[in-house]
């Protein structure tokens, strides 16, 4: 099941979410020492350096921790904290199964086109 999240842009998040309009998972990358970094980090955390840039996340991940939310239908939703293959740690909706996947299961990204506000990203598990 697909969680019902909702989510704007402002002017922090405007690239980020440009990026998953054409169906990009953005994420940063430090021109210093070449770390990637989560998508709101705003200096290195492998050097401290500012000097980050977008870059395009592979769109393969694995399973760090999960957690799960009964829904009154009966299904649940599930979403989990993810480690992209660049490094980087999300946490977000796992969807196409109401089954927790194990640890270290390998996922891939879809983005979640909702009716209201912008697409997020989504992961399923890899085939
Ligand atoms: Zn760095």
């Amino acid at each position: 099941m697909t969680p019902d999240l909702i989510a704007w842009r402002d002017e922090a998040s405007a690239v980020w979410f440009a990026g998953l309009v054409v169906g990009a998972l953005l994420i940063r990358h430090c021109d210093e020492c070449g770390h990637h970094g989560r998508p709101d980090a705003v200096a290195c955390t492998a050097c401290e350096s500012k000097s980050l840039r977008w870059v395009e996340a592979v769109g393969t991940a694995r399973v760090v921790a999960t957690v799960q939310t009964p829904e009154p239908s009966g299904s649940r939703t599930v979403q989990a904290l993810v480690e992209l293959a660049e490094g980087p740690w999300l946490f977000v909706p796992i969807v196409g199964t109401d089954t927790v996947p194990a640890l270290g299961t390998a996922l891939a990204l879809t983005i979640l086109r909702q009716p209201e506000g912008e697409p997020i990203p989504g992961f399923t598990v890899a085939v």
